[in-house]
């Protein structure tokens, strides 16, 4: 038997969530058994656990789109018992029962090796949210983005994955300008490695199709509007990593600033990404993110305490990471 936070479909678009005891016999089919230790909650979790959107597509389901944990049976000749292995996204809690809980039962395919000297806890404080922001630096560097061509703007600053942004980029040298609602939160920005702090408001609203030049480049985590002010104010050349929602799906543009200034878009997805690109985004984690700035940025909460902080995550009102220590 092991505990899981169950989700069960309701009359109502909010499903029943509440912490079960369940048979392993219950677990979806898979090659790897993983005795799961930590998870996270991410914006997509939130979604699920709240019902806000339809993330959830069959029932009744375990939530957690990301896990780390160890090895407890493996069919699979890649995988022994006592591995060290994390895993994000592949639909695991959306279609297949995932993270949220004491175990979980998964495709070898979807796993990757916990990286040497990460711990299982500090993989869960980088999550989903900070692999997909390592994802965008990547994106910004093949697309030939150098801290020498000036600063980079992250929005959703202090979200998951734009806090773990702004890290990652600091830690390569980058100027980085943070756009946040909190301003109040300028000191933990800072830390971070933001030098400048960006009021979203002035981000949020229907602007011009363009704008002054500002940033060589762009994290965005936060759709709508706010990106199409970003790739308005983003200079000739420069690029604009996407990778979220936060304000909205929609994309109010023109295509002046790709047609004039020769901006790209570059879009970003974690939850598909070949398996070599995980393994190189995870390594990079391992080698570029100090382990002091991801403890001051995350908050450890227990398997119970999920559906508490769902709400308050889509609301905007968590700093940074969240991470599930399922035993507690
Ligand atoms: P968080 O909730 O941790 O952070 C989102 C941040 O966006 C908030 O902290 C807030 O930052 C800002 N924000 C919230 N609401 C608004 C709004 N109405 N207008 C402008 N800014 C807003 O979420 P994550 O960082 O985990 O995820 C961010 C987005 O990225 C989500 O849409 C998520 O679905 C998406 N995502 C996509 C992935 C992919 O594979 N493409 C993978 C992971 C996440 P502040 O208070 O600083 O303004």
């Amino acid at each position: 038997m092991f505990k899981a936070l169950l989700l069960t479909k309701t009359d109502t678009p909010q499903p029943q969530a509440a912490i079960t005891e369940l048979d392993e016999a219950r677990l979806p089919e898979g090659d790897v058994l993983v005795r799961v230790s930590h998870s996270t909650l991410n914006y997509k979790d939130a979604l699920a656990i709240t019902g806000k959107a339809p993330v959830v597509r069959t029932w009744p389901m375990v939530p957690g789109i990301d896990f780390a944990g160890s090895v407890l049976e493996s069919s699979d000749l890649r995988y022994k018992k006592g591995d060290a292995v994390l895993l994000n996204g592949w639909g695991v809690g959306e279609t297949h029962w995932g993270g949220l809980a004491q175990k979980a039962r998964v495709r070898a395919d979807w796993l990757v090796p916990l990286p040497t000297g990460m711990t299982a806890e500090q993989a869960m404080a980088i999550g989903t949210a900070g692999y997909t922001a390592m994802l965008c630096v990547m994106r910004l560097q093949e697309q030939g983005v150098t801290p020498e061509g000036g600063p980079v703007l992250v929005t959703g600053a202090n979200g998951g994955v734009g806090s773990i942004a702004i890290a990652i980029l600091a830690r390569l040298g980058f100027t980085v300008h943070a756009s946040t609602g909190r301003l109040n939160e300028a000191e933990h920005l800072k830390a971070l490695g933001a030098s400048e702090l960006v009021d979203r408001a002035t981000l949020n609203a229907p602007g011009k199709p363009l704008q002054k030049e500002r940033w060589a480049a762009a994290v965005d985590s936060v759709g709508s509007h706010t990106l199409a002010n970003v790739c308005a104010s983003v200079r000739y050349g420069g690029v604009v990593a996407a990778c979220g929602l936060a304000q909205g799906m929609d994309f109010p543009a023109t295509v002046a600033p790709f047609i004039l200034r020769g901006v790209t878009l570059a879009g970003v997805d974690s939850v598909m990404a070949p398996y070599a690109r995980r393994v190189e985004a995870w390594r990079r984690l391992a080698a570029e993110l100090p382990a002091a700035l991801l403890a001051g940025n995350t908050t450890t909460i227990g398997l119970a305490e999920a559906t508490e902080v769902a709400p308050r995550l889509l609301a905007g009102q968590v700093r940074g990471r969240v991470v599930v220590d399922v035993n507690r």
